[in-house]
C-alpha cells in the first residue's frame, strides 16, 4: 500500500521529530499555497489560512479579541520560529504544550478540514484527541482555523509560565477571553488551561463560577481554587512537578483572568 504524503508547512516541528533525521520519500510543501495563507474577515468570523505564520498574526490588526491569541504568538519560540512556524503546524502536532491551542479555545475557533472532496468545520476540543492525534484523516488538510465574531468589548489574555523569560516550552499556561457588561459584570468568560493535562483544556467549573460577578470588586483577590480547575492532570517531568504544576496553575489562572479584566474596564 502506497505511504501517503507527510505535510509540510514551516518544518519547525518536522525536523526535530524525524527520526534519525530521515526524511520521508514523499512530503508537499503547504506553505505557499495561496488559499492557505493570510487573514480575512468575513460574515460569520475571521478566518486565519492554515499556514499563516505567527509573525502574521502578531502583525495583523486584529481586534483585542485576539490579544490573546497574539500574545501566544510572541511567546511561540524566538522570531525565527515565529517567522517560519504556522498555526495549523502547532495544532496538528497537538503537543500538549502547543501555545496557540488555549487561546485558540477561548476564541471557540474551529478548524477548517478539506480533502479532495469534501470540506469540514471541527471545534478544535474536538480535533486535538491526544498528544500527537488530530482528527484527520489521511487525505485530509487543515486548511483553516475560523474565529467566529466576538462582541466589540471583549478582551483577552494569555500568560505562560516557564523557566526561563525566553524560547522555552511551558509548564504552564492560561488564556481567558471576556467582555464586561456596561453595569460591570463579567458577561461572557472563556478559560483554557494548556501543559496541565494531556489536552490543553477550557475550565467550565470555574468559567461558570465568575459568570455574573462584578469585575471590580474581585480585581484584588481573584476567587480561584484547584477543585474549581476540573479535568487537569498536572504530570511532573523535567520543567516541574505535578504538585508545583498544581499550585502555580491556580495563580496563574488569577493573574491571566486579573489582565484581561483590567484591559477590559479600560474600553468599557
Ligand atoms: C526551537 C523551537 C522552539 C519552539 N518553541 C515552541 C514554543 O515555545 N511553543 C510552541 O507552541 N511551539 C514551539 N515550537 C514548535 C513549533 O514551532 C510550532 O508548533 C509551530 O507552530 C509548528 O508549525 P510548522 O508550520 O513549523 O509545522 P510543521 O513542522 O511544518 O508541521 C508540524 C505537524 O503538523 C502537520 N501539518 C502542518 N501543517 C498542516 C496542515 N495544514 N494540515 C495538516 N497537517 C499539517 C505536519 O504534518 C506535522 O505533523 C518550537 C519549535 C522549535 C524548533
Amino acid at each position: 500500500m502506497e505511504v501517503p504524503a507527510k505535510v509540510i508547512a514551516g518544518c519547525t516541528d518536522f525536523y526535530p521529530s524525524l527520526e534519525n533525521g530521515h526524511v520521508p520519500d514523499r512530503i508537499v510543501d503547504v506553505s505557499k499555497v495561496d488559499e492557505m495563507v493570510g487573514i480575512t474577515k468575513s460574515t460569520p468570523g475571521w478566518r486565519i489560512g492554515g499556514s499563516t505564520t505567527w509573525t502574521e498574526i502578531i502583525d495583523h490588526p486584529f481586534p483585542p479579541a485576539f490579544d490573546g491569541l497574539k500574545a501566544a504568538a510572541r511567546e511561540v519560540g524566538s522570531i525565527q520560529i515565529q517567522n517560519s512556524g504556522t498555526i495549523a503546524g502547532n495544532i496538528c502536532n497537538a503537543s500538549p504544550a502547543a501555545d496557540g491551542i488555549p487561546p485558540l479555545l477561548t476564541l471557540e475557533a474551529m478548524v477548517e478540514v478539506q480533502s479532495a472532496n469534501s470540506t469540514r468545520l471541527v471545534n478544535v476540543e474536538d480535533f486535538v484527541l491526544g498528544p500527537r492525534k488530530v482528527d484527520l484523516g489521511a487525505n485530509e488538510l487543515v486548511t483553516a482555523i475560523w474565529v467566529p465574531e466576538t462582541r466589540n468589548n471583549t478582551t483577552s489574555s494569555f500568560l505562560k509560565l516557564g523557566s526561563r523569560k525566553y524560547l522555552v516550552i511551558s509548564i504552564a499556561m492560561v488564556a481567558v477571553t471576556l467582555s464586561i457588561s456596561p453595569q460591570g459584570l463579567i458577561e461572557f468568560l472563556n478559560i483554557a488551561v494548556g501543559s496541565c493535562s494531556p489536552v490543553a483544556r477550557r475550565m467550565p467549573v470555574l468559567e461558570k463560577k465568575l459568570t455574573g460577578l462584578r469585575a471590580r470588586d474581585i480585581l484584588d483577590d481573584i476567587p480561584v481554587e484547584v477543585e474549581d480547575l476540573t479535568g487537569l492532570t498536572p504530570i511532573t517531568d523535567i520543567r516541574g512537578t505535578s504538585e508545583y504544576r498544581q499550585s502555580a496553575v491556580r495563580e496563574l489562572c488569577q493573574s491571566t483572568i486579573r489582565d484581561a479584566i483590567g484591559k477590559s474596564l479600560e474600553i468599557t
